[in-house]
């Protein structure tokens, strides 16, 4: 993986709340990785992309930032 400079307080891809530095829990969308603060949301985001509704990810308007946003920082 090549996210090794996320700052602390990432929010989790799936669920939004902040990822522990600790967390290496990677949700694979589209040739991109995002970071997931958990195995539950890891595997349950994965298994949501997998199943071909990842729509859910882009469409989807009711977190603060977009992902993309949140790992630029
Ligand atoms: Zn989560």
């Amino acid at each position: 993986m090549t996210e090794t400079n996320q700052a602390p307080g990432t929010p989790c891809f799936h669920c939004g709340e902040p990822v522990p530095k600790s967390a290496d829990y990677w949700i694979r969308i589209d040739s991109d990785a995002k970071p997931a603060c958990c195995r539950g949301c890891e595997a349950v985001a994965q298994t949501i992309i997998d199943s071909g509704n990842a729509d859910y990810y882009r469409l989807r308007t009711d977190l603060p930032k977009t992902p993309e946003a949140a790992l630029r920082n």
